[in-house]
């Protein structure tokens, strides 16, 4: 990601760092390991996850966006602390099995720190927030969140994973609110993640106070002022939007809302199978683009970070980044009929360095940049679906798969290695994961129970 790829390659950790990055050479030292015919690149970066609903994966299919969030939320009553740590973890070791070394995570149950964790990843874990009823006071939902975020913060000691809060978004926040947590992030230093601007239904909410949430505002009498604005322009009059935040999905977005992120700093987390999946659209990254119209260096000089996330698999199914890479380029290519809107390379270092960069930890991971932490993936090449492979970002986007990941290193350390078995499950050397399936099949059975 800071130079051109090397044909035949030569990493060396030392210490859990990259200590050099070089043409290989001659002499095969006696410690080291040949991954044969592969690429071996920066560790994915997946901004935007929720390895809780790890266990929703396929439960709810075809169902308009607004009741399906609904939903999702009411079904969470059906499961414990235990189910959703079963749940998380088996989500972490989805993503460390397809390349993911860090990952920025909302988690209403705080079971994905426990999750990342266990299976080595970094990244940052943001406690979910969710307060649109005025019925529970700032303070009381402030003091409960201020519990949540000293046990995360405890129980991250000596990891990589930070911690984070996540006001969920401008329709399940409420304005006082969302103003107090942006101050408390402010106060405690804590990076912010804020779901924005992602479905027609949230548009018109704001812009005219109507629609499926409005009317879901009235069943349940909550009060409601429209800003008559954009999502965008709400968040930024609320005072939320600065470099530490971090903005999901900037879908129902103008050119004025771009050079408010622009101007405030935020970054950017684009989701683009999600958002296609659930029927929201298709993010209008061009706007990001700080270069001529005219350029074919579009999204790599746009000013503002942005990084990939797949979102949940209760609405993407797989955590699979490189689908991910597939779909942002092939999304933006249909929508803007254009191939100069994006490109195979643009794509890998949104979802490398990009995602470092939205996550602010650009100095740590996100290229293998000698004195970074040793965080890498390695695919494999050589498969059927992968032969020939003439340029290293086409083979990544085009053509490879999560599966094809042979090894996952994080900070050093052999976290996935396909060669242990043929059982996914098995290939991890640290973390025994049998029984993680019974409990998870218990989970999902209570799900499939779940009734209102
Ligand atoms: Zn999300």
């Amino acid at each position: 990601m800071d130079s051109p790829p090397i044909e035949l390659g030569e990493l060396v950790v030392e210490d859990g760092r990259i200590a050099s990055l070089t043409a290989a050479k001659r002499s095969f030292p006696s410690d080291g390991i040949d991954f044969g015919d592969a690429i071996l690149l920066p560790g994915l970066v997946n901004v935007h996850a929720h390895l809780d609903y790890t266990v929703m994966r396929g439960l709810l299919e075809d169902i308009p966006f607004f009741p399906w969030i609904r939903e999702l939320n009411a079904r969470k009553s059906a499961l414990n602390q235990d189910d959703w740590v079963a749940s998380a973890t088996w989500g972490a070791a989805e993503a460390v099995a397809g390349g993911v070394t860090s990952i920025g995570d909302c988690s209403d149950s705080g079971a994905a720190m426990q999750g990342a964790i266990r299976l080595g990843l970094g990244g940052i874990v943001y406690q979910e927030v969710f307060g649109i009823d005025a019925r529970l006071t700032v303070e009381a939902i402030l003091t409960d969140l201020d519990k949540k975020v000293t046990a995360l913060k405890a129980s991250s000691q000596g990891t990589s994973v930070k911690v984070g809060i996540s006001p969920h978004s401008p329709y399940t926040v409420r304005p006082d609110l969302m103003r107090a947590l942006g101050t408390y992030a402010l106060k405690n230093h804590l990076p912010l993640c804020i779901h924005a601007a992602e479905s027609t239904a949230e548009a018109v909410l704001l812009r005219s106070g109507t629609g499926p949430i409005a009317e879901m505002f009235g069943r349940r009498s909550i009060a409601w002022n429209a800003p008559h604005s954009s999502s965008i322009e709400y968040l930024n009059s609320l005072g939320v939007l600065n470099e530490h935040t971090l903005l999901v999905h900037g879908i129902q977005v103008s050119s004025h809302d771009m050079d408010i992120m622009r101007a405030s700093g935020s970054a950017m987390a684009h989701c683009p199978k999600s958002n296609a999946k659930l029927g929201n659209g298709v993010a209008p990254l061009e706007l990001l683009s700080s270069s001529p119209p005219e350029s074919k260096e579009r999204i790599l000089t746009s000013s503002v970070r942005i990084g990939l996330g797949s979102d949940s698999v209760a609405s993407n199914n797989t955590m699979d980044m490189f689908e991910e890479m597939r779909f942002a380029v092939l999304m933006q290519r249909a929508a803007r009929r254009s191939i100069e809107v994006l490109t195979a390379e643009q794509a890998v270092r949104m979802a490398t360095l990009g995602g470092a960069e939205a996550l602010e930890q650009e100095s740590e991971t996100g290229s293998l940049t000698p004195g970074k932490c040793a965080n890498f993936c390695v695919v494999r090449l050589g498969g059927l679906q992968s032969s020939p492979a003439y340029n290293p970002y086409n083979a990544l986007v085009y053509a490879a798969h999560a599966s094809d990941v042979a090894a996952t290193v994080i900070g050093g350390v052999m976290c996935y290695d396909a060669n242990l078995s043929h059982q996914h499950t098995e290939c991890f050397p640290d973390v025994d994961l049998s029984g993680l399936r019974i409990q998870l099949e218990s989970a999902a059975d209570q799900m499939r129970n779940w009734r209102p």
